[in-house]
């Protein structure tokens, strides 16, 4: 195989616009302009470098948003399992009020972003099919912690999203469910 064959040129032409576009950033780059379109664009797109532009920055801030209240669903998870520790006593109703976190996403808000925890009830419930997982004491909580893992792999043949783990790890045992 001959060198131009392993080493093909590229030829296309570009209108004046991005022609002196790409000039001008080369220009900047202080390199020619072929070298610039090399090395700064085709290479690193090719190589997975380059990514593409999100077409809709709503998506992105919803995204930015749901990971917000996640984050804040676990912090007020382990606050209330710090103040479960350290009182001995679950955080009044009227402080839950207070601290709960208020971020509010979209009503259409899918199920792996609910929390499994109904601390209403002091129980867990999944979150696809309703299904409930109570205890009365602290090794049947340790079970039910189980069982519900179990659960999601046998009958809904997934693995705990990343919400549903974190709460049942930052889950402490604080009494029985009603
Ligand atoms: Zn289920």
């Amino acid at each position: 195989m001959g060198y131009d064959k392993r080493n093909p040129p590229f030829c296309f032409r570009l209108g004046e616009y991005r022609h002196s576009k790409l000039n001008r950033l080369a220009a900047l780059s202080k390199m020619p302009a072929v070298e610039f379109l090399r090395q700064k664009i085709l290479d690193p797109y090719l190589a997975g470098d380059l990514i593409e532009k999100p077409k809709d920055n709503l998506i992105l801030e919803m995204s930015k948003l749901k990971l917000e209240k996640i984050k804040a669903e676990i912090e007020y998870l382990k606050l209330k399992n710090r103040y479960m520790e350290t009182f001995g006593t679950p955080l009044s109703s009227a402080a839950t009020r207070i601290l709960k976190p208020q971020i509010i996403t979209t009503p259409q808000q899918t199920t792996e972003l609910m929390s499994p925890y109904d601390e209403k009830n002091n129980r867990i419930q999944c979150t696809d099919c309703g299904i409930l997982f109570s205890w009365s004491d602290r090794n049947e909580w340790l079970q039910q912690k189980h069982e519900f893992e179990l659960h999601m792999t046998n009958k809904h043949g997934r693995a705990l999203s990343y919400l549903e783990k974190s709460v049942l790890t930052d889950l402490s045992f604080s009494g029985v469910s009603l």
